[in-house]
């Protein structure tokens, strides 16, 4: 029930969806909303700020998005969540209304945050590290150390 309480929410919410006809004639709307952590994924824990603008281009929807807030992502190391800054500017979108139609669209809206998602999937960095040098890294490094000097099991089978 609570779940659906907060997806009502949401919906209710026209900050992050465009009407294309609403466009229609030239016109320029701006964009501005935060799209929640439940929206758009439990990585993106702050929300993520959304800016920009939405025009049509002929039949094609075109989106200048401005993407701020921060993705929590595993250390390489010690494996603690680490907060990495996202910050996206001026990132063009282009989408056919006429292909929106049977997914995105819905009663002549658009929900943006499939598109938004998307574009944060192919920004968050692969791996990152606390405070860009892990404090165990050191440990590591001595322990490593150690064992290739240490023991060599498969040693004699070496040619
Ligand atoms: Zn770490």
């Amino acid at each position: 029930m609570a779940n659906r309480d907060r997806l009502c929410v949401q919906l209710m919410s026209d900050a992050l969806f465009i009407y294309p006809d609403r466009l229609r004639g030239g016109k320029t709307e701006t964009l501005q909303g935060v799209l929640p952590a439940e929206a758009i994924g439990p990585e993106f824990s702050g929300g993520i700020a959304v800016g920009g603008e939405a025009y049509l281009a002929g039949e094609r929807l075109v989106l200048s998005l401005d993407l701020d807030g921060e993705v929590k992502i595993p250390c390489k190391i010690c494996n603690h969540p680490v907060a990495v800054p996202l910050g996206v500017r001026g990132y063009c979108h282009v989408e056919e209304l006429e292909g929106m139609r049977p997914r995105g669209m819905c009663r002549g809206k658009i929900d943006l945050t499939p598109i938004i998602r998307g574009i944060l999937l192919v920004e968050v960095p692969p791996f990152a590290e606390c405070e860009g040098s892990c404090p165990e890294r050191k440990r590591l490094e001595e322990i490593s150390k150690k064992e290739s000097h240490g023991f060599h099991p498969f040693e004699k089978l070496l040619p």
